[in-house]
């Protein structure tokens, strides 16, 4: 506490709690006086922090009017704290380096504050934007920017009891954030490298899935296609040989052509196998040249035997296919071997489904068929097309006949 003493009317010390008797002293010019004096109604009353007359210290002034009997003006009871118990008070909180503890007057004038600084004590903050936001609730949190210093700061006020007085704590922004900031730093960071590694990881994920995919399709391609000729295989024939039924069932036509190289074992004999080979990749070549159609498939199923197999088309239309083969053949030459164009010659054995005589004929009497017409094509002297005929007709019953006697002979 600082002093504690009664004025009467004019002003002066008739009773002092650190003195008797009292010490002198008039106070007729202070505030706290003047105020009372004219008004009956305030109650307590906190004036603006003043120097002690008596005691030469800083202190905030506490005052009452005493009214007489009659109601009129009969003196103030002054009672004072001195700024530096408050001073002691907030000492004792943390506050940062750029925190602040601020008691204020309603009016805006700063009573204390901590840290201390002479310069700021009973200055007026009123029409600073933080107090005016202050003074509008009794209690509550913002941030804003002090006028003092322009540091953002996060302000958390109360007013003090019923006494016209706003308290306030004022922590750096900075500061508050700061230490959140590293670890929000670090935890960003390592997300941050998370998130790369996961994407990386799928990146890498999705080009070796592509990659296994295109093995895939490649081995799939691979093991449908013969090696030698780059045409697609036996395995590739069957498979599109069986889908076929479905096509023979709704009534369209399919044709068969069964391709063998005439006296082939004599190219391998007389040139040797690399020549062989090369035969065999022209040969695959004026084959694959004779159909133009995206359906038709041209396959090598064996050694130097290859299949033609032409859905949607009848006999009339494979017999063409055949003797394009036989051109495209004739045209066949392997320079570097001596094998002129004309040397190398086909048979081919062709079947189609309109030939077919009886219900049950199956895609596999379809290929015996064809087998068979080649057979024929081969006995009746090689380089020439026979189509198969119905195996109960008098040609079937011949074409058996033949097979016979050239497997007896
Ligand atoms: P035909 O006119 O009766 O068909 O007589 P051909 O000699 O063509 O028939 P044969 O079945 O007796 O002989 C086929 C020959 O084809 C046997 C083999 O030496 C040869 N051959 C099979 N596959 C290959 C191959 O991949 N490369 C080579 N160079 N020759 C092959
Ligand atoms: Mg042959
Ligand atoms: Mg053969």
């Amino acid at each position: 506490m600082g002093v504690m003493i009664v004025l009467n009317e004019r002003g002066d010390i008739i009773a002092d709690l650190d003195a008797v008797p009292p010490r002198k002293g008039n106070y007729v010019d202070r505030d706290y006086f003047r105020v009372h004096r004219t008004r009956a109604d305030l109650g307590l009353f906190i004036g603006q922090p003043l120097v002690s007359r008596l005691t030469g210290v800083r202190m905030l002034p506490f005052s009452r009017r005493i009214n007489k009997p009659d109601g009129s003006f009969g003196g103030v009871v002054l009672g004072s704290v001195k700024l530096s118990y408050f001073t002691h008070l907030f000492d004792q909180i943390s506050l940062g380096r750029d925190g602040a503890i601020n008691l204020y007057l309603r009016d805006g004038t700063r009573i204390m504050r901590q840290p201390y600084a002479e310069a700021d004590i009973g200055k007026s903050i009123a029409g600073a934007s933080t107090f005016e936001r202050m003074a509008r609730g009794i209690s509550g949190a913002f941030v804003d920017t002090s006028v003092r210093d322009g540091i953002k700061r996060h302000y958390t006020f109360a007013r003090v009891g019923d006494l016209p007085l706003i308290l306030n704590v004022a922590l750096s922004v900075n500061e508050i954030e700061s230490e959140w900031r590293l670890k929000a730093l670090v935890i960003g960071g390592m997300v941050m490298l998370l998130c790369s590694l996961t994407i990386l990881l799928s990146l890498l994920f999705g080009r070796e899935l592509r990659r296994r995919a295109a093995m895939q399709v490649e081995l799939a391609k691979q093991s449908q296609t013969d090696s030698l000729t780059g045409l697609p295989n036996r395995r590739a024939f069957e498979e599109s040989f069986a889908q076929a039924s479905s096509s023979i069932g709704l009534g369209r036509s399919l044709s068969l052509l069964i391709v063998d190289a005439d006296h082939f074992k004599r190219y391998n004999d007389r040139y040797g196998h690399p020549i062989g080979d090369e035969v065999l990749r022209g040969l695959a070549r004026s084959l694959s040249a004779s159909v133009h159609r995206p359906q038709d498939l041209v396959c090598r199923v064996g050694g130097e035997e290859f299949t033609f197999l032409l859905p949607d088309t009848d006999e009339v239309g494979a017999h063409r296919v055949a003797e394009k083969v036989h051109a495209e053949v004739s045209n066949l030459a392997v320079v570097s071997a001596g094998i002129c164009a004309g040397t190398v010659t086909v048979s081919i054995g062709l079947a189609s489904t309109v030939q077919r005589t009886h219900a049950d004929d199956t895609l596999t009497d379809l290929y015996r068929l064809a087998d068979a017409a080649l057979y024929r094509a081969k006995a009746a002297g090689r380089n020439r097309t026979c189509c198969a005929e119905p195996e109960n007709t008098p040609a079937g019953l011949q074409t058996r006949l033949l097979q016979l006697v050239s497997v007896t002979t």
